[in-house]
């Protein structure tokens, strides 16, 4: 069976050499006699994968010294319950941008935790993120919560400039898919299933100086200063999906590193979007053009019988996982990293001619 041409938000598609790798480095690691999976999480073998992979999200991020690199389980949804634990003291406050469905969750858990508010909701019209003069921070907060790119809605924000307050972001859709502007955030955050590795852990970016706020009561496993005074390593870590990332953040740095993938995901999405717009309105964007996202593009067709022999059709050419998230419908086209290009024009001549077909 071909590999699939899979546009799956998440998990995503990952290098074909790296599936090879491990896959040739599953029965005996380096001539340990077994797989990684197998191994202590403090054998010299294991300790030498963390410490590169650890080392790659550095480098490739371009993370400050004073930023804490930590390996975290429970994905992207537990960061929507642990930073407010950390970073929101009792008598505080944090203004959420809800962007989209991913902040509402993220917002869901702060206010569960503490005192949170509404910085920016959106209004009517086209789906779209905010300008920084849009949103209303109230003096004396935390931090101002952002989504770099909303999933589900297909929307990213174009700048973090402009904010009087600390950011905290969450970056799971296009994690090292463009540039972290540092000097804005307190903490970057975001599972690894999109652009950078198997499911099973949350990359989270952490400044030093907020770590002192942690307050006493904050269980050890959802403290920040726990994660970054062990190295990721004060329980078990997932092994496999640290191995995996490791090998999928050589395969970025090879290719070009963050600036690269940025570019890619630029040139790539714009192909799909030349399609949505040039088809005489066969398909549709909901979202405004100044905002859409570079890595999940969503769009609709007429009606829903078209959508669903779309999808249907869409499966016979081996194009994979194009249904909308189930809260929205229509169509979205994850482009994560290690799409092969192949599959973005294979999809672009697909959508002509099924337009063309059925217009
Ligand atoms: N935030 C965003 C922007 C996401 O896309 C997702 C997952 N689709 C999450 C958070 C939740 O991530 P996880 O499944 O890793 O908890």
């Amino acid at each position: 069976m071909p590999r699939a041409h899979n546009f799956c938000p998440g998990p995503c598609v990952l290098p074909e050499s790296v599936l090879s790798e491990l896959s040739d480095e599953m029965l005996d690691f380096e001539g340990s006699g077994m797989s990684v999976i197998e191994m202590s999480h403090r054998s010299a073998e294991y300790d030498a994968i963390h410490t590169e992979t650890v080392d790659l999200l550095r480098s490739l991020s371009g993370a400050p010294d004073d930023v804490h690199v930590l390996l975290v389980q429970g994905g992207a949804s537990l960061q929507f319950g642990m930073i407010p634990a950390n970073l929101l003291p009792a008598d505080g406050k944090a203004g959420y941008v809800m962007s989209g469905s991913w902040a509402k969750k993220a917002f869901a858990d702060a206010s569960r935790m503490g005192t949170a508010y509404q910085a920016w909701t959106r209004g009517e019209g086209p789906t779209a993120m905010p300008e920084p003069g849009e949103v209303t921070v109230e003096d004396g907060s935390a931090y101002l919560h952002v989504t770099s790119n909303e999933t589900i809605e297909g929307v990213r924000m174009l700048t973090f400039d402009g904010y009087d307050v600390p950011l905290v972001a969450d970056m799971s859709s296009d994690y090292l898919a463009r540039p972290i502007d540092w000097e804005h955030f307190d903490l970057v955050y975001g599972g690894v299933q999109k652009n950078l590795g198997p499911a099973g852990l949350a990359v989270v970016f952490v400044r030093d100086a907020v770590l002192d706020r942690v307050p006493d009561s904050v269980p050890s496993y959802l403290r920040y200063d726990f994660h970054a005074k062990s190295n990721s390593l004060g329980n078990t870590p997932p092994t496999f999906s640290v191995w995996a990332m490791g090998k999928v953040l050589r395969w970025i740095d090879a290719n070009g590193g963050v600036s690269a993938m940025e570019q890619r995901a630029a040139a790539r999405s714009g192909v799909i979007y030349d399609v949505i717009d040039g088809g005489d309105g066969f398909y549709r964007s909901p979202v405004d053009p100044a905002y859409r996202s570079h890595t999940n593009l969503v769009f609709r067709l007429p009606d829903e019988d078209l959508e669903k022999k779309f999808l249907v059709e869409a499966e016979a050419h081996n194009i994979k996982n194009l249904k909308g998230h189930r809260s929205v419908g229509g169509m979205r086209a994850s482009v994560y990293a290690a799409l092969p290009d192949e599959a973005v024009s294979t999809l672009a001549d697909f959508m002509t001619a099924f337009a063309d077909a059925n217009g």
